[in-house]
């Protein structure tokens, strides 16, 4: 990303700039994903406490006016949210957000990846544990395998950056990196292979990084580590030939030092990590036109009171925080 010397600053206590907000649209999603939210702990409809779109531009707006400029819609499934091209559009129209991403399961994707590029979305990361269409029904609690691989397809051919984001599963698809590793290389596709995070007594277990390294070097050759892209300074890269893929390892590194990041409930609470306990509600000030400067200010104190580095991630509230 490139400097504007116009645009104000976000920096938090340890000089680390603040650029990027996660804004959880909704806690609802489709799938019921096993590792995400235990089955039945979340509901399915849309929750009355989720902000509403014009407060979701209102958090954008206050955000990109203190120095955000890349928004990312996540949830649950935000492309799930009713008005959720509209919502795109109207974000990608406030002045300071240079772009807007989505994580997304990828079942909206066929209908919606040419209407959301046009809308100006940037780019999706999509949600792939598994190319097995019993195992995705198992992990997922659905049998959409193929609908999301449309979705992946129609994302590619609407012009969308695409990324995909497979969450390693001991003894669930260990065994399967290097056929994800192989479709990805094939859809000229970067995937990104993500340690389990989950309760303390369930993270050893972890099917980690080394390992996934190991079974995919035996697979694939070799694979050639690559400096850190300043961008994503959470991604350790690796590439093979002219494809790269990479690692998000919560379990075993740590890679807060170069965390940007603020994110924003579904119900409206501004976190600064992930693994934080306690959050501030901004809902108020988001529904009341009159609380710009408030608003403001809390995107301010959120950023100065960033830890700088967690313990552990405990992700069962993921739907609601945004993964
Ligand atoms: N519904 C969207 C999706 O499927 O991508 C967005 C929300 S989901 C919570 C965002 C990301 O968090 C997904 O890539 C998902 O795999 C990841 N995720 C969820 N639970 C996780 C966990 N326990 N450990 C690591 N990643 C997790």
């Amino acid at each position: 990303m490139t400097e504007d010397s116009t645009r104000p600053v976000l920096r938090d206590r340890f000089g680390r700039r603040i650029r990027y907000l996660r804004l959880s649209v909704t806690s609802a999603c489709q799938l019921d994903c096993f590792y995400c939210t235990p089955r039945g702990r979340d509901g399915t409809a849309r929750s009355a406490t989720c902000l509403k779109s014009e407060h979701l531009i209102r958090a954008a707006e206050a955000a990109a006016r203190v120095g955000i400029e890349k928004i990312r819609l996540t949830g649950g499934e935000p492309l799930a949210a009713p008005g959720i091209t509209e919502l795109v559009g109207r974000i990608r129209a406030v002045p300071g957000v240079s772009t807007v991403l989505a994580t997304t399961n990828g079942l909206a994707l066929e209908t919606l990846a040419v209407p959301l590029r046009r809308a100006g979305l940037d780019g999706v990361n999509v949600s792939l544990d598994t190319l097995s269409p019993a195992r995705f029904a198992a992990i997922t609690g659905s049998s959409v395998l193929e609908k999301v691989l449309r979705g992946i397809d129609a994302a590619l051919g609407s012009g969308l950056s695409v990324k995909l984001n497979a969450v390693m599963l001991r003894n669930i698809n260990d065994d399967e990196l290097p056929a994800l590793a192989r479709y990805a290389r094939s859809h000229g596709l970067f995937v990104r292979f993500i340690e389990r995070m989950g309760p303390v007594s369930e993270m050893a277990r972890s099917f980690t990084r080394a390992e996934a390294l190991e079974v995919l070097r035996a697979d694939l050759g070799p694979l050639e580590p690559l400096e850190v892209d300043p961008e994503h300074p959470h991604v350790e890269r690796f590439a093979l030939e002219a494809w790269q893929m990479g690692f998000i390892s919560p379990v075993t590194t740590n890679f807060c030092a170069g965390c940007d990041k603020l994110r924003l409930t579904s119900d409206g609470r501004l976190m600064t990590c992930l693994a934080q306990t306690r959050s501030a509600s901004i809902a108020d000030l988001l529904r009341d036109p009159a609380a710009q400067r408030e608003l403001d200010a809390s995107f301010r104190r959120a950023a100065a009171s960033k830890s700088f580095a967690s313990a552990t991630c405990d992700p069962w509230g993921m739907r609601r925080i945004g993964g």
